[in-house]
């Protein structure tokens, strides 16, 4: 059984994160989509809205799971028997980044972080200009799935 994590903050899930894992799924029987939970760092959403959002996306597809996790995520991933850790690339920086902690995960186990380049259309949306635009009150309903615009 071929199991991922999609690791992230999702503060909140964005459509961004909608395509990679609507492009992940015929590839893994099972995608866990894991919330991070890291205490230096301050949320807009609080996790239970955080879960809420993905949760509802994804209410019809039987192959994603919703959790969250504190610690490494190679060790959340061998204690739940997960292979392959799954993430987005938007551009260089995305890359430079996600290289370096590939590289060491897979050095500390036998973990294969699997990258997915974002569609065309979706690959300027991150979580944190939707926050600014939240913050001011504006319209975020084309960068985000409907349960979070709701
Ligand atoms: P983190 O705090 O770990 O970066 P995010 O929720 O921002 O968490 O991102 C989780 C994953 O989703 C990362 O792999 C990131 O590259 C990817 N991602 C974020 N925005 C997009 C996007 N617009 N298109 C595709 N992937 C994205």
């Amino acid at each position: 059984m071929r199991k991922a994590v999609f690791p992230g903050s999702f503060d909140p899930i964005t459509l961004g994160h909608v395509d990679i894992i609507n492009r992940a799924l015929p590839l893994f029987d099972e995608i866990i989509i894991a919330i991070g939970m890291n205490s230096a760092k301050k949320y807009m959403f609080d996790l239970e809205k955080r879960i809420y959002f993905i949760k509802d996306t994804f209410k019809n597809e039987p192959k994603i799971t919703v959790t969250s996790y504190s610690g490494l995520t190679i060790n959340f991933c061998k204690k739940n028997n997960i292979d392959f850790i799954l993430r987005g690339l938007r551009n260089p920086a995305d890359f430079e980044f996600e290289k370096a902690i590939a590289h060491t995960n897979r050095k500390l186990s036998k973990i294969e972080t699997i990258f997915l380049l974002t569609s065309a259309n979706t690959s300027y949306i991150s979580s944190s200009i939707v926050r600014d635009i939240l913050r001011h009150n504006g319209d975020v309903s084309i960068l985000v799935p409907s349960s979070v615009v709701e």
